[in-house]
């Protein structure tokens, strides 16, 4: 597993906040379905062929379903919490899937984050509400790195808990189908925060159960 704490934190000061989503343009699948259309005239096909007739308004339908998480922020979803006055340990949500789109190609990212927090004061939320912050940030033109940090960012933000780890493994298509052409390989990433971060023997603990 590779500590990418640096990279993301590096990034963190740049363009990973606010977390709130966007405002979604009124034309947007009209604007996307032009801008597919060029591209297919700019590689020399034909966008009138029969085969291609419907693509330009198909991946348009698609881009919105795919970037839907722009126009939501996800923290909403763990704002349904409930107290729970004897739970005193760590929440382990492995192998959430989620599918993301790599912002530098706009090509398919998908894997697995494994998300885990120490409550504090009894705050918990639902575990399927966990996957849904990992899904709604997931939906957005992303990097590996910003991902995981905003799922962290969004626990903090909203739970407020005593430690936090976000552990990510994806495959990224932009190096299996293209450049580099590794398939199979993964990209991990991790960021712990609160106690976690510094408390090694802590920190090993929850991994091992997250990698188990
Ligand atoms: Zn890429």
């Amino acid at each position: 597993m590779t500590d990418r704490n640096a990279t993301a934190a590096k990034a963190s000061n740049e363009d990973l906040r606010p977390l709130e989503g966007l405002s979604r343009p009124a034309d947007a699948q009209e604007r996307i379905a032009g801008a597919v259309r060029t591209i297919l005239e700019a590689i020399g096909e034909n966008p009138e062929r029969e085969g291609l007739h419907d693509t330009p308004q198909r991946v348009a339908k698609m881009y919105l379903e795919v970037f839907e998480g722009l126009y939501e922020d996800p923290r909403d979803h763990l704002k349904t919490q409930f107290s729970a006055d004897q739970h005193h340990g760590a929440v382990i949500v492995k192998d959430i899937h989620f599918h993301s789109m790599c912002e530098h190609h706009l090509l398919p990212v998908h894997g697995k984050a494994h998300v885990a927090y120490l409550p504090a004061g009894g705050r918990l939320t639902g575990l399927s509400k966990l996957a849904r912050v990992v899904e709604g940030f997931a939906r957005r033109p992303q990097l590996q790195e910003r991902l995981t940090d905003q799922v962290a960012q969004a626990m903090e933000d909203v739970l407020a808990p005593e430690a936090v780890l976000v552990v990510i493994e994806a495959e990224h298509m932009c190096m299996s189908m293209r450049g580099v052409r590794s398939p199979g390989s993964t990209t991990v990433t991790m960021i712990a925060r609160g106690t976690w971060k510094h408390d090694h023997a802590a920190r090993m603990e929850i991994l091992s159960l997250l990698r188990s």
